[in-house]
């Protein structure tokens, strides 16, 4: 391993390699409850050449690599199970491209949702890209990378739709294009062609590096609103998603149901936002949305809660500060949820598993959901905040989550940035020949099998 070190520091500089057990130990693990496995070096390349001569140097000498962004996945999929180097692109940090006309932009792996929302509002304040409620420190390309979903989703569904186009390094060292970046200057799609976009996507880091990717911009609006419906039953749920989304002006829905505060227990509330360019355009909006709920809120099962000004930019924020405030209820930083993505009306029947299981288990639980799109998915999250001083916690939040996987995938749904261990959960319900067909082109783009092993493998 002492030469391997030596070549990559030839590679990237010696200031950007280490095999220090400090480095070793902050990268073993993230803030969920997956044990830690620590990597035998950090690397922190500059340039898409850079990561191809790691890339290059790690196949020929059969090393596991995983390719790192902000590592706040939560689930454990920047560790690194059978050792090897941790690929922390953060240094890959240039906004290369902001096309106001078409609405895209291209970024380095390493740009930050916080950076990338920080550069629009200065340079471009008529733009903004869909940011998750993630800490600002996530990476867009990480985020992509798992299908990640947000402020926009409604508008613009999962953040990999919202993908252009990628710059990927590929296992064996190449350095590829997807999209209309591959054949013209512009990163504007990744239609007409053979979309190869998906190789990289969902797949956890295992077929390659990206290096860059074209995202998708919007328009960020002057005026901006947010409206909360409740209603007492999660069986209404379903119909009222559907009538706010028919109407398709919301840009972002997230239904939420806590246990604390004690007022908000045991009701659904729904936050609605929309923006518009005038105040004449939000009112219109809003009128659209409350018209859509018309005949549920004159049954009384259901209505609009009225919100003080000082209340409403709080849940305007964005990202929005409250699942990271609960992630911190137990403190000693630990938090993990299941995202299951699921059909919207299997919403009561999620709630209801999710609360047995947080009760069953005694943890602190949140639950919630984003729709995704208008009303075709949802992103349905039971949050477990423990003390990872605590290992009593721990183990209750680790059993919960577990629990909460099988019931997610009982229930038709899949879970989103699936555990390792919850990858094989996924993999034993698969069709067969599809199981068959990812094997294939894995042993296809990686052949040694360096890229994040350990994760989608039976
Ligand atoms: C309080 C809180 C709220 C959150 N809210 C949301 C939310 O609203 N929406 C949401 O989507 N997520 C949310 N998350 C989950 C998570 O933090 C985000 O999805 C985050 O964007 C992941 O990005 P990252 O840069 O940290 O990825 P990482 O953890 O670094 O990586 C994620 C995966 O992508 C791979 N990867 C990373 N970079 C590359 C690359 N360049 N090439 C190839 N593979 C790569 C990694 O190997 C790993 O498998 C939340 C988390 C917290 C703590």
């Amino acid at each position: 391993m002492n030469d391997f070190i030596k070549k990559l520091q030839a590679i990237v500089g010696e200031a950007f390699v280490s095999a220090e057990p400090e480095e070793r130990y902050l990268y073993s693990m993230d803030q969920g409850t997956m044990p830690p496995a620590a990597p035998d070096a950090v690397a922190m390349p500059e340039t898409a050449d850079q990561v191809a001569q790691i890339v290059r140097l790690a196949n020929a000498h059969k090393v596991p690599l995983v390719p790192m962004g902000g590592g706040l996945v939560l689930s454990g999929l920047t560790r690194a199970l059978k050792g090897g180097v941790i690929v922390d692109m953060k240094r890959m940090d240039r906004i290369i491209e902001v096309n106001p006309v078409s609405r895209y932009a291209v970024v380095e792996a390493g740009v930050t949702q916080g950076v990338l929302k920080a550069y629009l509002s200065k340079h471009h304040p008529g733009l903004k890209h869909s940011m998750p409620d993630a800490p600002p420190a996530a990476t867009i390309a990480g985020n992509v990378c798992i299908h990640g979903s947000g402020h926009l989703s409604v508008l613009g569904g999962f953040h990999s739709d919202m993908l252009t186009g990628l710059e990927a390094v590929l296992p064996t060292g190449e350095i590829v294009r997807t999209g209309s970046c591959s054949v013209s200057p512009q990163w504007f799609s990744r239609a007409p062609l053979p979309d190869l976009s998906g190789l990289f996507l969902g797949w956890s880091g295992t077929t390659g590096i990206i290096t860059k990717l074209g995202i998708r911009l919007f328009p960020n609006y002057r005026y901006n609103d947010v409206l909360i419906y409740v209603s007492e039953t999660a069986d209404l749920m379903p119909e009222i998603i559907s009538r706010f989304t028919g109407v398709q002006v919301a840009e972002d829905m997230t239904p939420w149901m806590t246990p604390k505060p004690d007022w908000a227990r045991g009701f659904f509330h729904i936050n609605v936002a929309f923006g518009a360019h005038s105040k004449k355009e939000l009112i219109f909006k809003r009128n659209l949305l409350q018209e859509s709920v018309r005949s549920i809120t004159d049954t009384g099962a259901a209505g609009f809660l009225p919100i003080p000004p000082v209340q409403k930019s709080r849940f305007m924020e964005i990202p929005s500060p409250d699942l990271a405030r609960f992630a911190d209820a137990r403190k000693g930083g630990g938090f993990e949820y299941v995202g299951a993505i699921m059909a919207v009306e299997r919403f009561a029947e999620a709630y209801r598993r999710g609360t047995e299981i947080a009760e069953k288990h005694h943890t602190t639980y949140s639950l919630g959901a984003r729709i995704i799109g208008a009303g075709h998915a949802m992103m349905f999250f039971f949050a477990y905040a423990f003390n990872r001083a605590d290992a009593e916690d721990v183990g209750r939040a680790a059993e919960a989550l577990e629990e909460t996987n099988r019931a997610c995938l009982e229930m038709g749904g899949i879970p989103w940035k699936a555990e390792a261990p919850a990858q094989k959960e996924i993999l034993k319900r698969m069709d067969p020949n599809t199981v068959s067909f990812m094997n294939r082109l894995r042993d296809t783009l990686d052949p040694n099998r360096i890229m994040n092993p350990g994760n989608w493998e039976v």
